[in-house]
């Protein structure tokens, strides 16, 4: 990416904000127009009850102060109303934009590869995205609205004081311009601060979410008094920190309300009374004055107010931006229908995860359609890894994966994934019923398929149990099935969606014997017809391969069939004497 100037970021950004709005040009549109309907009525509110005092008053004209006092109540009341008027379509806006944005967002998100969430905690992320696009909504429904109206009320009291007495705009401009400049220089430098009390309440939530992600390891230990601390002080830091920020704040408002709005006023006063006594100046036109000189400083305090929080939006616009600009996975190959008719090859693949730390090392063999290949090796090793490539999660530094010749980077990896059935060591439900889960709303794999891959797997007994069978809603990562069985109904999913390849990463390794037959006769069932490649630590799964691939160090080290190996690697012969002591026995 080409660095950017910090002009060209602005125009971006102004882009950004322009291309919302103009595609909600219903509501943007009438919502400017009433927010300057509304600065209009601010005005004249105070020029009708100058014309009562300097015009009606002195003619003694009833008639013309009824008229008055009515144009006053009307215009107070409808720009009570516009202001609901406006109210609601800003904030439709808002919120037409903030869905969008995170419709977009998440659309993104799970285009993201693999890599992307190893890096990125969900409780960071989420509470990221959250207070972002809510600023932006703010943006759009609140700040904006408040800005057209006071920046709109400013321009209009200059105008009309303009009008009346020229020399009075423009000191009332120098007061304004004077005080603007140093309440956005104030709120500049706090902005720091605020920038900072936001990432405190990322980081709480962040801990939240991992406490209550690893609330069984917590209370198993008694650790949840540790975990109340930690987000005690999480917590205390930003509250001090959000309280010294309110504190600045208001006796800054505080100021400017009760100090300078008086002398300001009381300066006014000193300056135009006396014109008054000497019939220079009516007194309607004096109390308009003070009138509109006590209405200016709200608006000036708000609008650099509202350009601390447009910063603030502006900061949460550009973070949104950067998460989209992360580049989705690459799917080179759109279009190419994989193939698996022959065989898939690992030819001299090269990987890390991280610059030249290599995963796996100059990675070469074959595995034949319709075979059972197996990969052992110790704990690190690269199993999963391998796993990963071919699901096309990673992607080979060096070398390739070959799925009958053609590189696995050039087949359309949406539609190779859809041939591809995992199952991992732990097991992921979703908050739905069984059925959902198991064939993840597919439509076109009907109730009957589902239910004969339960079956298949041995699990149907466990899930005619549930007090609504295949149509019980599972609790948050299926707790109200045992492991096993969560296990089993991940085997059901990857049976259901019938995969040419049945990718198994240690799907063994958690589960106690009685799942382990249940799994092993499934496995049986399940490589009819297909390839599958079992990731394993337990040999017990393995030993009927066809050809068993042992890895060390992401190497491969040796390859066979488990009597040959067990005959010629004396680390594959450890690895079963330690597993199957018994055995060791029988042989010797
Ligand atoms: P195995 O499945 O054989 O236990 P893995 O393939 O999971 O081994 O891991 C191999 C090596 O790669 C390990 O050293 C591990 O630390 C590292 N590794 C695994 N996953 C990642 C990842 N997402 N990011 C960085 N390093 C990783
Ligand atoms: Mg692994």
């Amino acid at each position: 990416m080409q660095p950017m100037t910090k002009k060209s970021v602005q125009n971006d950004y102004l882009h950004t904000i322009l291309g919302y709005l103009s595609r909600y040009r219903m509501l943007a549109l009438p919502g400017l127009a009433v927010m300057a309907l509304i600065a209009l009525g601010q005005l004249a509110g105070p020029y009708i009850l100058k014309q009562i005092i300097d015009v009606a008053v002195p003619k003694e004209d009833t008639g013309l102060l009824l008229a008055y006092a009515f144009a006053f109540l009307g215009i107070v009341s409808v720009t009570g109303l516009l202001s609901y008027v406006g109210m609601m379509l800003l904030a439709r806006l808002g919120l037409s934009i903030v869905t969008l944005i995170k419709q977009d967002l998440f659309s993104h998100l799970l285009k993201l590869p693999i890599s992307f969430f190893d890096k990125h905690p969900v409780g960071e992320l989420m509470s990221r995205t959250e207070t972002d696009t809510e600023r932006v909504r703010d943006m759009f429904s609140n700040l904006g609205a408040n800005l057209i109206v006071n920046v709109l009320t400013m321009i209009g009291i200059f105008g009309v004081t303009f009008a009346l007495v020229p020399r009075l705009a423009l000191i009332m401009a120098g007061v304004s311009v004077l005080l603007l400049t140093v309440l956005i220089v104030f709120f500049s430098k706090i902005f720091s601060m605020y920038e900072k009390a936001r990432s405190f309440y990322a980081a709480i939530v962040a801990k939240v979410t991992e406490f209550i992600q690893g609330i069984e390891v917590l209370k198993a230990y008694g650790r949840t008094g540790w975990a109340e601390t930690e987000l005690d002080a999480a917590a205390k830091q930003r509250v001090s920190l959000e309280v010294r920020i309110s504190l600045i704040e208001y006796t800054m408002m505080s100021v400017l309300e009760s100090l300078i709005g008086p002398l300001f006023i009381v300066a006014l006063l000193l300056l135009y009374a006396p014109k008054v006594l000497t019939g220079t100046m009516t007194l309607g036109m004096v109390l308009l004055f003070v009138e509109y000189g006590a209405r200016l400083l709200r608006p000036i305090a708000e609008i650099a107010e509202s350009l601390r929080s447009l910063q603030q939006a502006r900061t949460s616009l550009s973070r949104i931006r950067k998460l989209m600009a992360i580049a989705e996975e690459p799917n080179r190959g759109v279009g190419k229908a994989p193939s698996l008719d022959r065989e898939i090859r690992f030819d001299h693949v090269w990987f890390a995860y991280e610059g030249d730390e290599w995963v796996l090392r100059d990675l070469s063999f074959v595995i034949p359609k319709g075979s059972f290949a197996a990969i052992v090796g110790a704990s690190g090793s690269g199993k999963s890894t391998i796993i990963s490539l071919l699901c096309g999660f990673a992607h080979p530094q060096k070398g390739h994966i070959l799925i009958d010749g053609v590189p696995l980077d050039e087949i359309d990896i949406v539609a190779w994934r859809k041939h591809i059935g995992l199952v991992l060591q732990e097991s992921f439900l979703f908050p739905v019923s069984v059925l959902e889960n198991t064939r993840l709303y597919h439509e076109e794999i009907s109730e009957a398929k589902v239910r004969e891959a339960i079956s298949v797997v041995h699990v149907d007994g466990a899930i005619e149990a549930l007090p609504e069978g295949l149509a019980t809603n599972l609790w948050e990562r299926g707790a109200n099935l045992s492991s096993g069985e969560r296990q089993l109904v991940s085997f059901a999913r990857a049976l259901a969606a019938n995969p040419k390849l049945i990718l198994l990463d240690e799907a063994t390794s958690n589960v106690d014997m009685t799942t382990e037959k249940r799994i092993k006769e499934s496995m049986d069932v399940l490589r009819k017809g297909r390839t599958m490649i079992v990731v394993a630590h337990r040999l017990s799964s393995v030993l009927s391969a066809d050809r068993i691939f042992f890895l060390s160090g992401g190497r491969l080290i040796a390859q066979g069939t488990h009597e040959s190996l067990y005959q010629n690697l004396p680390a594959y012969r450890l690895l079963v004497d330690q597993q199957f002591p018994a055995k060791k026995r029988a042989r010797a």
